[in-house]
């Protein structure tokens, strides 16, 4: 079973916990086992840190001091898969660029290839 320490009483308990058992916080969205109840630290608010607070998409009448949140999500790892994204990207765009730049020996090759394969084909 994996634990977490409850962000209220700091016991340990389980991750998959509702509320804590300790001291009744509730750790995840109502009703919703699967659905983690974001918390923010002690001076801070959860909006500060969101993604959808940045691109001003958020509607919830929390916003922008919410403590808690099941929407939240983190501005800096959605950075990190935008950052990945674009790696992957031009990793496809220098593919390109290197075709396109060596046309006449890939030509050549392909002709070479053809040559080679009639004359396997008449021998
Ligand atoms: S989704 Fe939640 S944490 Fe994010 S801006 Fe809205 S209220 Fe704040
Ligand atoms: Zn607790």
């Amino acid at each position: 079973m994996a634990t977490l320490s409850c962000p209220h009483c700091h016991q340990k308990i389980d991750s998959q916990a509702i509320a804590c058992p300790y001291c009744r916080t509730q750790l995840k969205a109502y009703g919703h086992p699967g659905i983690p109840l974001h918390r923010a630290k002690k001076d801070e608010y959860l909006c500060d840190r969101c993604t959808y607070h940045a691109d001003d998409t958020c509607t919830f009448p929390k916003r922008p001091y919410a403590k808690d949140c099941t929407l939240y999500q983190n501005i800096e790892e959605s950075k990190l898969d935008l950052q990945q994204l674009q790696q992957s990207k031009s990793f496809g765009t220098t593919l390109r660029t290197w075709i396109k730049r060596n046309q006449t020996l890939l030509l050549i090759l392909a002709l070479l290839l053809v040559c080679f394969a009639i004359a396997l084909s008449t021998s």
